[in-house]
This record gives C-alpha cells, sequence and structure tokens, in this order.
C-alpha cells in the first residue's frame, strides 16, 4: 500500500535522488559520507592489488627445483599424475632418496646425533611395487586377523598409503625412528630422537608432514616418524604458521605448483 504525502508532498525531496546543491547540512554531510566510503574501497581494492602482485612476483621468482620439492602427493593426488621424475642417490643405512633430500638429512641425522639422539632411517624411497607389498602385506595381517577384506584395506589406508599415492614414491619422504625404539606408533614421539626433530627438522627443509589432527587436510591419521623434504623456506614458513602442506599449497601455490589439491 502506498501512502502519498498531501499538503507537504513538495519539500520532500526524492529520497534517492543526486545531491543537489542547496539541499542543506545532512546533504553535504551524506556526500562526505559517501567520498569516505568511496575513498575506503579504492584503498582497498589497490591493497588488494598489490598483495596479489606481491604473491605472483613471489611465484615467479620460485625457482622450478623449489616447486618441485613442493609437489603434493596425497590420497587425491596420486604419483602417476605429476610430473616428477627422483634423482635417486645413496643415504645411510643403504636407503635411497632424492638428492636434495639425502643431502638435507645427512645434515640433520649430524646434528641430531651431536644433540645426542639415536636417529635411525627406516625407510626412504619406496618404487610404487614396494608400496604395493607393503600395503598388500598389512591387509594381509588384518584378514588374518578376523578383519572382512573391505574393513582391512579401509584401516590400513589410514596408516599406509595406497600403491602410487605415496610420497615415499617421491624420494622426498623418510621414516625417522629412535635407535632403541623403532616401532612405527604414536609412542614414537615420546621419544628424544622424535622430539628433537619436531622441533628443528624445519631448519634442514623438513616437515612432518602429518601432525597430530591433521588427518582431515592430508588424508592420513598422525604420523610422527614421516618427515618429507620441502626445502628450507617453504619449511620454515609452515612450521611458524602451524599448517599443512596442503595448506600452504592452497594459499600460496594453488594455481603455479604442478599440482592440484581438489578432494572431489
Ligand atoms: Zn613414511
Amino acid at each position: 500500500m502506498k501512502t502519498m504525502p498531501d499538503s507537504k508532498a513538495d519539500p520532500a525531496a526524492p529520497p534517492a535522488g543526486p545531491a543537489e546543491s542547496g539541499e542543506g547540512f545532512s546533504s553535504s554531510r551524506d556526500t562526505g559520507r559517501t567520498s569516505a566510503t568511496l575513498r575506503a574501497a579504492a584503498l582497498l581494492v589497490l591493497l588488494v592489488l598489490v598483495l596479489f602482485a606481491a604473491v605472483r612476483f613471489h611465484m615467479w621468482q620460485t625457482p622450478p627445483e623449489m616447486k618441485q620439492q613442493l609437489v603434493l602427493v596425497n590420497p587425491w593426488n596420486p604419483v602417476s599424475e605429476i610430473a616428477y621424475t627422483p634423482k635417486l642417490t645413496e643415504i645411510e643405512g643403504g636407503f635411497l632418496a632424492d638428492k636434495m633430500c639425502a643431502e638435507a638429512a645427512g645434515r640433520m641425522l649430524a646434528d641430531c646425533r651431536a644433540a645426542g639422539c639415536r636417529p635411525m632411517i627406516l625407510s626412504a624411497y619406496r618404487s610404487v611395487d614396494d608400496q604395493l607389498v607393503l600395503y598388500d602385506e598389512e591387509v594381509q595381517r588384518l584378514v588374518d586377523r578376523g578383519f572382512s577384506p573391505e574393513l582391512a584395506e579401509e584401516e590400513v589406508s589410514r596408516k599406509i598409503a595406497a600403491p602410487g599415492r605415496s610420497e615415499h614414491e617421491l624420494g622426498l619422504a623418510l621414516d625417522l625412528v629412535d635407535e632403541d625404539f623403532t616401532e612405527t606408533s604414536d609412542r614414537q614421539a615420546q621419544t628424544d630422537t622424535s622430539r628433537w626433530l619436531s622441533e628443528n627438522a624445519w631448519r634442514y627443509g623438513f616437515i612432518q608432514r602429518y601432525p597430530e589432527g591433521s588427518e582431515e587436510e592430508t588424508g592420513y591419521a598422525w604420523h610422527p616418524w614421516h618427515y618429507r623434504y620441502v626445502g628450507e623456506g617453504a619449511a620454515g614458513n609452515m612450521h611458524s604458521l602451524g599448517i599443512t602442506l596442503e595448506e600452504y599449497i592452497l594459499m600460496f601455490y594453488s594455481e603455479e605448483a604442478s599440482v592440484v589439491y581438489d578432494k572431489t
């Protein structure tokens, strides 16, 4: 229902009309407010543009090998879909690892020992076939204990990556345990070695890839023994921001990295 102003119709200026000169103090205050809002909006747009340019510049400056070490492998991103060939070299214990990872791990393990700990490599590079054997053995072990094959597979996939979906196939992951306690369980986190590594690994370019409480993002349960080489800069950033590799890539490299993070 529309109500029309009667005799006082004229002074009621069109409410949404442009401010004319001589409209009174209230209108000029409105105009002032509008231009302040416009200035704030322009400043915000400028700020966003500067931020965007800064991130693009940062990515443009990122050398290709750094993108390589940030390559993402998780349950949603199999190794077969990425272009990455590890340059394998021998690492202590007769294991193989990518050259970048092996060199940094050598320094890290030496310093860890110098601090009085007893670190030991339990696993490093694994081929797809190695991963298949490992995965099948674990599924079989649970089936032997009475699990149905489906349930066994579901349980195993939380702890062990399915073949083609393990970072170990990149040569950039290491399983590190304490020589005196080699069990890959949550209790590994209580060893001196694990404590030293979780505090210092980032200085050498490693991150604890599957931290406690991050199963939603990473796809895997807590693995206090599993370390991933990402390079010193990225590891430092992830450590200080307290974020996973998935979150880091989404934040800085969603377009540029040779990887896609897509859970669908
Ligand atoms: Zn591992």
